[in-house]
Parts: structure tokens; sequence; C-alpha cells
């Protein structure tokens, strides 16, 4: 077996600023604070989980109105054309664009889907000792820290769209309600990224020894 060993378990613990290792008692109700920078030093993310799981749900929520309400509005000689991200790719593929239809789908619903799935089996595994492969779990976390910054591309297209269209006076596109829906669920998982502490998957491997 791997010979895991954790710097919280030889009690140290590294600075979360200048990453200086640092002798630390696992108690967090004592401060402690890094001798070389003075940032406060934490062995875990404070409170993880929680505060994870909060975001996580919160990003689910926004992704209903998201894809239920419209994203965009075309008003082409006063008919407004409401159009939802779904019913977006429909248009897309039915104008033969099936290379933009893809990254549409693939960045607008089947990103932040998968970001969502992913944390939570994350979450599920540490809380309730899931037993899944350490290495496969860090290769997911990973992953979805990766595709993360991929899921604006849909905002991205509206706002060029925007910009181009109403450059004539013919057409006009607006964003619709679901575009700030949407935003917040990518802002949303992505803070749920950063708040999970990576280390809790390896805590139960290194509590196995
Ligand atoms: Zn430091």
């Amino acid at each position: 077996m791997m010979d895991i060993r954790s710097a919280r378990s030889l009690g140290m613990a590294s600075c979360s600023l200048c990453h200086k290792l640092c002798r630390f008692v696992d108690d967090d109700e004592i401060a402690q604070y890094c001798p070389r920078c003075g940032t406060r030093l934490h062995s875990r993310y404070p409170n993880s989980v929680v505060r994870t799981w909060a975001l996580l749900i919160t990003a689910a929520i926004c992704f209903l109105p998201a894809n239920l309400y419209p994203i965009m509005v075309v008003s082409q000689l006063g008919n407004d054309t409401p159009s939802t991200i779904f019913g977006g790719v429909v248009t897309l593929v039915h104008h033969g664009a099936y290379g933009i239809a893809a990254v549409v789908f693939i960045a607008s619903l089947v990103v932040p889907f998968l970001k969502l799935i992913g944390l939570v089996i994350l979450l599920i595994k540490i809380q309730r000792g899931w037993h899944l492969n350490a290495n496969q779990c860090t290769s997911m976390y990973r992953m979805i820290e990766f595709i993360g910054r991929w899921s604006m591309l849909d905002i991205f297209v509206i706002a060029l769209l925007a910009a181009l269209v109403n450059l004539g006076a013919v057409a006009r596109i607006e964003a619709g309600p679901a575009a700030t829906a949407f935003g917040l669920t990518v802002v949303l998982t992505m803070l749920a990224a950063m708040t999970f502490d990576p280390r809790l998957i390896w805590d139960k491997e290194v509590g196995d020894e």
C-alpha cells in the first residue's frame, strides 16, 4: 500500500499564501499564524464541505431559471423572439451550424451540469466515506477546475452577437432574464470548486494507514 503521510498527521500545516510549512496544533479554536507572512493558518479550509454544499445548492437553483427562461431576445421589425439556451441550440442545428451548436450545447448545458454532479459526488464521498479511488477523485476535481473557465462562453457569444447586431438598425439582440441566472450558476460553481478543499479527499486514506 502507498505510504501516505499528510502534513496534518505530522503536526504541520502549509501557509495558504506563501506555502511555508509551519508547526501546527490541530485545533481551530487556537488562532495560529504563519511566522513568515502572518497569514492565519488552517490545516484544511474552514467549513469547506458546508460552504461548498451551500454554493452548489444555490448554483443548482439558479440553473433552473437559466434554462427555463429566455437567454436572449431577438427583436426584428417590431417582433420579439425570445430564445432559451436549448432553443438556441435547436435553431443553430436547423441553420446547419452544427459546430457552434455543439460548442454552445457543451459549454452551456453539459459542462455546468457535470461540474455540479462532480462536486456533489466528491462531497458525498467525503461525508459518507464512499470507497472511491482517491486518485480518480483528484483527477475529477482537477477537470472540474479546468473546464470551469470555458462555461462563460455562452455569455460571451450573446455579448458578441448583441454588439454586432445592434450596429444595424433592423434587428436588436438583448440578453434575457436567464442570462443573469446562467452567469450566477457559472460564478457559484466556480466559487464552490474554490471553497472545496481537495486534501479532504485524501484524509480518509491517511486515516486507513
Ligand atoms: Zn505564509
